[in-house]
């Protein structure tokens, strides 16, 4: 049977996150051919609804207040039980992001709704509809089917493909109100980092440093080969704690979680706190002197030398291409 499957879009900077793009390609397996209704929070983000028509969206509900600009879990919360109060769906999708992974338990207990988080694929759709999830820090998977009403899952960024942008494909977009009020945190503004280049978290190329880089100024060929070839720099907790980067670098279990399509691992010895955080990318490259070392037993391509012998030589070889 079909469903009617409500979608919370992410937003950063009134820009749409490629996670809600994909949570979207999720409802549509999900709903097997029903509606997909997404819910956009924020302030000034009607003219995103275009976007979301593009990528998939039956409809768009817009909640725009002053508290929504910036999230927070009680605003984000009442925001999206309203939505749920007026659509009755029957399965909700949220990325899971770090907003996704605050916001959802928060959301099912109120629901009173079983949760089935971070999930990397589905298979089906409609009633029998199946989810794969990764357990025990990645080294397995399980399918997973959920028994309580409304289905609620979070989708892992860059797992679930996105459903092929149709330009100018449009749908009705409508407003809600709702009164948020109560919140126990008022975000009154929100100073990021300066980072150039590509956001690590939705990163497609990730090119990581551990401790084998020695010092923050050995993470400059990693920077310079991550921006050949389109990708960010990540990092070990390692390399963190030595102080070569910044934590918002780390990757790992206590770190980011990523899959990227290319993930290269220069100087990390791969203990599984760090695995649990990469071990999913699509294709792994190690770069260690130690022919013994652990991130060797989950790359696809291995390569035994000197880090500052091998990045160079692939910034050469890609400055070739
Ligand atoms: P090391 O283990 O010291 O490895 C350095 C590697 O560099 C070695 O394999 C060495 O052979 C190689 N090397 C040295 N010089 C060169 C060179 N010139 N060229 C090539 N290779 C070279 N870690 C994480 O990464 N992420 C996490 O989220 C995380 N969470 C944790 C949570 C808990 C509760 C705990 C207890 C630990 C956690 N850790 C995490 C830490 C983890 O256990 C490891 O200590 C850490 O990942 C090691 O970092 P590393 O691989 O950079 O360093």
């Amino acid at each position: 049977m079909s469903k009617k499957v409500v979608v919370l879009a992410e937003t950063r900077e009134n820009t749409l996150r490629n996670v809600s793009f994909e949570a979207i390609g999720a409802a549509k397996q999900i709903s097997d051919g029903g509606e997909v209704v997404v819910a956009l929070f924020g302030t000034d983000v009607s003219s995103l609804a275009n976007e979301l028509f593009e990528y998939g969206a039956d409809r768009v509900v817009i909640v725009e207040h002053p508290h929504l600009k910036f999230y927070t879990a009680d605003g984000y919360n009442q925001a999206l039980l309203a939505v749920v109060e007026q659509e009755s769906p029957d399965a909700i999708v949220i990325g899971h992001t770090a907003l996704g992974k605050d916001l959802s338990p928060k959301v099912a207990s109120r629901l009173q709704t079983g949760l089935i988080s971070d999930v990397t694929a589905i298979e089906g759709g409609g009633d029998g509809v199946q989810f794969v999830r990764p357990i025990y820090s990645g080294k397995a998977f399980e399918r997973v089917e959920s028994e309580s009403t409304p289905l609620f899952v979070t989708v892992r960024p860059n797992n679930i493909a996105p459903l092929e942008q149709q330009a100018g494909k449009s749908g009705s977009a409508e407003s809600l109100s709702v009164d948020i009020t109560n919140l126990r945190t008022i975000v009154e503004n929100v100073i990021r980092k300066a980072t150039d280049g590509v956001d690590l978290s939705e990163a497609k190329v990730v090119v990581s440093g551990g401790r084998g880089v020695k010092s923050a100024e050995g993470f400059a060929p990693l920077k310079e080969l991550a921006d050949l070839l389109g990708g960010a720099v990540g990092a070990s907790r390692g390399a963190c704690d030595a102080d070569y980067c910044d934590y918002s670098l780390q990757i790992g279990q206590t770190g980011k979680v990523l899959t990227p399509d290319l993930y290269i691992a220069a100087g990390i010895s791969g203990a599984i706190q760090h695995l649990a955080g990469m071990s999913n990318s699509k294709v792994i490259v190690a770069i260690n002197k130690d022919p013994e070392a652990n991130i060797f037993k989950v790359a696809d391509y291995g390569i035994v030398g000197d880090l500052f012998e091998v990045v160079p030589l692939l910034i050469e070889e890609v400055k070739a291409l």
